[in-house]
């Protein structure tokens, strides 16, 4: 692995990121070849019923965060030549808004402009399960591959697309699994019927064994553990969840072929009790399709981080760990048009 860029001075690059989570947010230094150098953090700073001020708050602690790393990239000799954010909810990535988040309240705020104007420092921005998703493609489970989708499942379900190598957004709509019709038959409280999030997100099945058996559990993993033991509404529940996502990565392979599909969020804590039988349902499934790979995403809750760095270092023209077409060339490079040597 390569050291990060310098600049003629010799003075080592790196950039800030920000994970703003509806509880926490997660900031670290990242270097050009995705480490991260430094991490800090706080609990997102949210202010009851009023989105406006929990934008307000938010944009100040981001601010915050990053003179603070700056201090720190300088104590090790190094500069920070970007800042990378990404928020949840409904994001313009093109126009830098942040167009609604139901957990934190706001609406329309201009991200960019405003961290821009108050850090001076170029800034990437995209919504957090994209960038989470582009993270795994290019530093994670999906390291050399072009066609990745990352399919999180917990307390809702959508996959992030990267095609031929790059994050494919539809304009913020694409990817959104969870509200198509998977078969349940269920009502969703998106307005539809028999959504894949009706009974395979992890609260679904959750929800589904408890109101089923009268026991709580933990959660879905907990519900996974349970088949060991032959528990038949524990089977039931489980082969419902499979056999729905099944049928939507089937969509997903007629519409968007990915080669390699990354199962990620509080379900994947299941491993093999969700990847075996979720492997053999596709297969019985697809027939002329492209057959995806099946795996469980490598990086954790570290994907957002290391995605809105890989935003911010895209920013001043380096592509980190990016896959040749047809080979797997893991480096950082910068591009020819960014690099003032070329
Ligand atoms: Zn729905």
């Amino acid at each position: 692995m390569t050291s990060g860029p310098e600049g003629s001075d010799g003075v080592e690059d790196l950039v800030v990121a920000c994970d703003v989570g509806g509880t926490a947010i997660k900031a670290g230094l990242v270097d050009a070849c995705g480490s991260v150098r430094h991490d800090d953090g706080l609990p997102t700073p949210v202010v009851a019923g009023d989105g406006a001020a929990t934008a307000d708050a938010v944009l100040a602690e981001v601010v915050r965060i990053t003179a603070r790393l700056r201090e720190s990239a300088a104590e090790r000799d190094a500069r920070v030549v970007a800042l990378g954010v990404i928020v949840p909810g409904l994001v313009d990535a093109e126009a830098g808004l942040a167009r609604y988040s139901e957990n934190l309240g706001w609406r329309d705020v201009p991200f960019v402009r405003r961290l821009a104007r108050a850090t001076g420092l170029p800034v990437g921005f995209d919504h957090d399960v994209r960038a989470a998703g582009a993270a795994e493609q290019r530093l994670g489970a999906g390291r050399g591959r072009r066609d990745v989708a990352f399919v999180p499942v917990g307390t809702g379900i959508s996959a992030s697309l990267v095609l031929d190598g790059r994050p494919y957004a539809g304009g913020g709509w694409a990817g959104e699994i969870g509200h198509l019709d998977a078969g349940s038959g269920l009502p969703c409280p998106c307005g539809g019927t028999g959504c894949l999030e009706t009974v395979a997100s992890a609260s679904a099945i959750r929800r589904r064994y408890e109101e089923r058996t009268g026991r709580a559990v933990s959660g879905a993993v907990d519900v996974a553990a349970r088949l060991e033991r032959g528990d038949p509404d524990a089977r039931a529940v489980w082969d419902a969840a499979i056999d729905a996502l099944a049928a939507s990565l089937t969509g997903l392979a007629a519409i968007a072929a990915p080669e390699l599909v990354l199962i990620g969020g509080g379900l994947s804590g299941a491993g093999d009790a969700l990847l075996a039988p979720l492997r053999r349902a596709l297969d019985a499934r697809l027939t002329l399709q492209r057959r995806p790979e099946l795996r469980l995403a490598g990086l954790g809750d570290r994907a957002g981080l290391l995605g809105a760095a890989l935003l911010a270092w895209e920013r001043v023209g380096v592509r980190v760990a990016e896959p040749e077409p047809h080979t797997s060339r893991p480096d950082a490079h910068r591009t020819p048009a960014a690099d003032p040597a070329t």
